[in-house]
């Protein structure tokens, strides 16, 4: 029996099915998908991440007496090649993004590809209602899920040691041969992925208290990680437990809502390109708004310094996501498409699921999604969380010297910052209207 170990977003040897599986003459592999890459920007820091995340799996392989063989092609065209080698089977971990689902089904054809669950702690397939349907609402969803949310430990993957490599002639890709340039990446993701958890283990009884506040580093960070598995979310789980219980609860209440949105589109692919709620608005086509949020120019200093800090970062801290979101959607009255795919282009830790399941709860558009007429006030909001304008004054140099209590009250800032784009009431009450007759018009 000879065996493809084919590592995807399960970039880790801890924890890994597909290692724990693998029982014969093996070939471990990584694709570097040409489908996907010619479509992301030259210097995208995700790439960069992944590149160096691939060579450490390579070298933890290698400490095996394995080793990882890296492709730059389509999985298809791999996977025609290596037929000819006479692999019997494919083990990979599972993957549900509507991508991925199709890119399996034509590899299948290929070779057989057997299917683990190791990005997620539940396979969507699984845990329906009663009635055989779907969970549409997170707290139920949870709460069906008591029995793993609450349990000490989950079982990990140990490595089977009977693996044999099967010996292929390959040579590594440089990023530069990829097409892609070294990005500079934030000083957290520099760090080992154990670091990571070890530094949030530290942090983990403040997470409460700290995890709104985005000028403090209150969360875990961990969603690079979790995106393409440099560590498990089992592992996760039982790190954080383990190491305080009694604190670990809302974080891991966190953990479940990945769930949740992955579980969503799933079951509602089509919510990856439409209302997940079956009503229709009236969004602007203003092009020059849109351009304004994505570039920080809004003149409302919380989404500026947000956006400029995501621009430059790639990363954003959830209170902020929610925040510029709420604004793009309501304020501006702005698809929520749009602001997805822009947050798909930059995001680091971005996951099809969360981010589509996140921008629809935004918009009120989406599974068990804030209501139409809870809209963020912005400057209540960097009142309430950024109250000494710490993070606003950190990412907008032009605010540095102003009085702290303009940065919060709308119009206070006249000639020290540039004109807002949009008035907080007449936006509003605009969003509120224009829901109202959205939903009218189905009743
Ligand atoms: C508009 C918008 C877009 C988002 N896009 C993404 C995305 O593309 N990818 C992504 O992983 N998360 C997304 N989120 C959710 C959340 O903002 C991030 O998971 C979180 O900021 C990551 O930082 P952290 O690891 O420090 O979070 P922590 O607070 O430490 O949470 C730990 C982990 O729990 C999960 N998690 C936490 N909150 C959420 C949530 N609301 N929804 C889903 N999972 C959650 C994540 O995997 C996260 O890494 C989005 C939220 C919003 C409002």
């Amino acid at each position: 029996m000879k065996q493809i170990l084919w590592f995807r977003r399960d970039l880790r040897i801890q924890d890994n099915k597909i290692l724990e599986k693998a029982s014969n003459e093996v070939l471990p592999i990584f694709i570097f998908d040409k489908n996907i890459l010619e479509k992301l920007d030259r210097d995208d820091k995700r790439v960069t991440f992944i590149y160096d995340a691939v060579l450490a799996l390579k070298k933890s392989l290698q400490s095996l007496g394995l080793d990882l063989y890296i492709f730059f092609d389509t999985p298809k065209n791999v996977f025609m090649k290596l037929k000819k080698e006479g692999f019997d089977e494919v083990l990979c971990s599972s993957d549900f993004d509507s991508y991925a689902i199709k890119r399996d089904k034509e590899i299948n054809e290929i070779i057989p590809l057997k299917r683990y669950l190791d990005s997620f702690l539940i396979n969507p397939r699984k845990n329906l209602k009663r009635d055989g349907t779907p969970y549409k609402v997170f707290t139920p969803f949870y709460k069906s899920l008591s029995w793993l949310s609450s349990s000490d430990k989950i079982g990990e993957a140990q490595i089977n040691q009977n693996q044999k490599l099967y010996k292929y002639e390959n040579k590594t890709p440089t990023l530069e041969e990829l097409g892609f340039k070294r990005a500079d990446l934030p000083e957290f993701l520099k760090k080992t992925p154990q670091n990571r958890l070890n530094d949030f283990k530290e942090k983990v009884e403040e997470y409460e208290k700290n995890r709104d506040i985005f000028y403090k580093d209150g969360t875990s960070n961990l969603g690079v990680d979790l995106r393409f598995g440099t560590l498990s979310p089992r592992m996760i789980f039982n790190e954080i437990r383990k190491s305080n219980k009694k604190n670990s609860e809302i974080f891991i209440r966190q953990l479940f809502w990945r769930e949740f949105y992955n579980y969503i589109l799933f079951h509602f692919p089509k919510s990856e390109n439409e209302n997940w709620k079956n009503i229709e608005i009236t969004w602007s086509e203003d092009e020059e708004d849109f351009q304004k949020w994505c570039e920080g120019k809004t003149g409302i200093p919380i989404i500026d310094a947000a956006m400029r800090h995501f621009n430059k970062t790639g990363m954003m801290h959830n209170r902020l996501r929610m925040i510029v979101s709420s604004f793009l959607c309501k304020n501006l009255l702005i698809d929520w498409k749009k602001g997805e795919q822009y947050f798909a282009k930059k995001l680091l830790d971005y996951d099809a699921s969360s981010n589509i399941g996140s921008w629809q709860w935004a918009a009120s558009t989406g599974a068990d999604s804030v209501p139409y007429f809870r809209i963020f006030n912005p400057y209540l909001q960097s009142g309430k969380f950024d109250k000494e304008a710490i993070f606003i004054k950190s990412v907008i140099p032009e605010l540095k010297d102003v009085d702290v209590k303009l940065i919060h009250v709308e119009g206070a800032l006249k000639d020290k910052y540039i004109s807002p784009i949009v008035q907080m009431r007449y936006s509003r009450d605009r969003a509120i209207r224009v829901f109202k007759e959205a939903k009218n018009a189905k009743v």
